[in-house]
């Protein structure tokens, strides 16, 4: 329950946050490409890129992988691929498939990035591996801490966001969230 509180500090966020909308232009990209599918992957070094490709498992969900020829792919397609597989899980246990649904995805090595971050977007100090920034449509999170399952939980978020179009009550986003996590695995 602890980690469940760390991991979810998006929902104070959300608390204090009240996001206008705005029309999504991007299109999804081929799936295969390097920053191609869902996400945009943002990361400022290839060692932390590959720890974090290295930790997202995907477990009984790598059969859904597209792309069959893994070791041949580089780091950022094979991560794309992979999300592409977590985001669509997402959506399946939410029932809710957002359209041109896009994420900005930010690889950060370490908590202590993660909170500084946080500090600097929203003047709190907090204590979390990873964070939704609904203004941004982005992730922040941890290579060295992530989980596939976190990750998921922060997609949750994306996709209740993009879903819904209009800011969902804080209860509502946070138990979905939990709610993908608890079922993400089964
Ligand atoms: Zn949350």
């Amino acid at each position: 329950m602890g980690k469940r509180i760390l991991i979810c500090g998006c929902m104070l966020l959300l608390l204090s946050y009240a996001f206008v909308r705005y029309c999504r232009t991007e299109q999804r990209q081929g799936s295969g490409k390097a920053q191609g599918g869902y996400a945009k992957i943002f990361c400022e070094s290839g060692e932390t890129l590959r720890l974090f490709n290295k930790r997202i498992k995907l477990g009984f969900l790598n059969s859904l992988l597209r792309t069959r020829t893994e070791k041949d792919l580089s780091v950022e397609s094979q991560l794309s691929g992979k999300i592409d597989v977590i985001v669509e899980r997402v959506e399946t246990i939410l029932e809710m498939r957002p359209r041109n649904f896009t994420i900005a995805l930010h690889v950060l090595p370490d908590a202590d990035k993660v909170k500084e971050l946080y500090r600097k977007k929203y003047f709190r100090n907090v204590d979390f591996v990873a964070f939704y920034a609904p203004s941004e449509k982005a992730v922040y999170i941890a290579a060295d801490e992530a989980k596939a399952v976190i990750l998921a939980h922060e997609l949750a978020h994306a996709v209740i966001d993009q879903y819904f179009g209009v800011a969902a009550p804080v209860k509502i986003h946070e138990i979905l969230a939990q709610y993908v996590e608890e079922n993400f695995e089964e």
